[in-house]
């Protein structure tokens, strides 16, 4: 399957990223004493913007990821397929990369789609993003990068 190449967005929509994706990030809910903070925003296809914080759970594995948070909010709102997502840390330390379960997510969408969906990295430290594509994230997704099957269709 040959995903189509998404444009980086305009510097207006690139804004309005990175303020969402701040945004995400205080409305987080990390674990009590400890932990980074992480934001997602996606920008779907429609043009619109939906984020969402991690929520950690002191059991670790019922934890919510960011990315997660965000694409669930698209879809809530009928508009799930999304064109980039960003991603924020309050972690200075770490590129916050998307995790591997996320990159399968993300994947998910971007089969749906047929885009090469961006990820945009915001490191604390820096202005910009860096950028990346999913397939060059994750170019090796579950079950395979053509199956259709059992998959939702939109
Ligand atoms: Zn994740």
């Amino acid at each position: 399957m040959k995903l189509t190449e998404v444009a980086i967005p305009d510097n207006k929509t690139m804004d309005r990223l990175a303020k969402n994706v701040r945004q995400a990030v205080k409305e987080s809910v990390p674990l009590e004493l400890r932990g980074a903070r992480y934001g997602a925003c996606v920008l779907s296809t429609r043009g619109k913007i939906y984020r969402g914080g991690n929520m950690f759970s002191s059991t670790q594995s019922l934890s919510v990821h960011a990315e997660q948070a965000a694409l669930i909010h698209a879809a809530s709102h009928g508009d799930p397929l999304v064109r980039a997502i960003a991603i924020a840390s309050d972690d200075p330390t770490t590129e916050p990369f998307p995790c591997g379960s996320c990159r399968q997510i993300i994947f998910e969408n971007a089969r749906h789609s047929k885009l090469d969906i961006l990820v945009l990295c915001y490191q604390p430290r820096r202005g910009r993003p860096s950028v990346h594509k999913i397939s060059e994230l994750y170019p090796l997704p579950w079950p395979g990068r053509e199956s259709a099957r059992n998959h939702a269709t939109h």
